[in-house]
């Protein structure tokens, strides 16, 4: 049967492959003393930095998770394993990037995402920009399309004894063929 034409001033629902794609990243890191405080891609001057494998970018890792999720391409624990030693140190934004390449060849584009950090300390506002301008180019997006916000846990549970901090990101690809 022949679909009905939708109303005036309204678009037919955008389906199958034509569909957006949203995908969904959490990560969480501790807090350590003496480690570099990296987050969004950005080196924020810090006496205390975030214990990991990697340079422990928990924003980029949960971006990661988030575009891969959505293009239903596996997880960033798959693509860089903690157990190889290749993976010590290494740059989130380069796994990022690794990841966005990976997107790209499947057909898929990232079109936007955004990123709640949660976390007691430290204030990220006066970072924000710096972390959307290069993460942004990390996508390959605009910046304008690249949200980064920051809240506290009110003082709750483990974030709020500051132990550490959580981000959640979601991301919305669509495809590139
Ligand atoms: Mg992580």
């Amino acid at each position: 049967m022949p679909r009905k034409a939708p109303p005036r001033g309204t678009s037919p629902p955008l389906t199958g492959e034509a569909a957006p794609r949203v995908g969904i990243g959490y990560d969480s890191h501790r807090f350590a003393l003496g480690r570099p405080l990296t987050l969004g891609g950005i080196l924020i001057p810090s006496e205390i930095g975030l214990a990991g494998h990697s340079d422990a970018d928990a924003i980029c890792h949960a971006i990661t998770d988030a575009i891969l999720g959505a293009a239903g391409l596996g997880d960033i624990g798959e693509m860089f394993p903690d157990s190889d030693p290749a993976n010590k140190d290494r740059d989130s934004i380069g796994m990022l990037e690794a990841a966005v390449r990976r997107l790209t060849s499947a057909g898929f584009a990232v079109n936007q995402v955004d990123v709640s950090v949660i976390a007691e300390t430290p204030r990220l506002s006066q970072h924000r920009d710096k972390m959307r301008a290069r993460l942004a180019t990390a996508l390959g997006i605009d910046s304008s399309s690249v949200s980064v916000k920051g809240k506290t846990n009110e003082g709750m549970g483990w974030i709020g004894r500051k132990e550490g901090l959580a981000c959640i990101a979601v991301a919305t690809l669509t495809r590139n063929r």
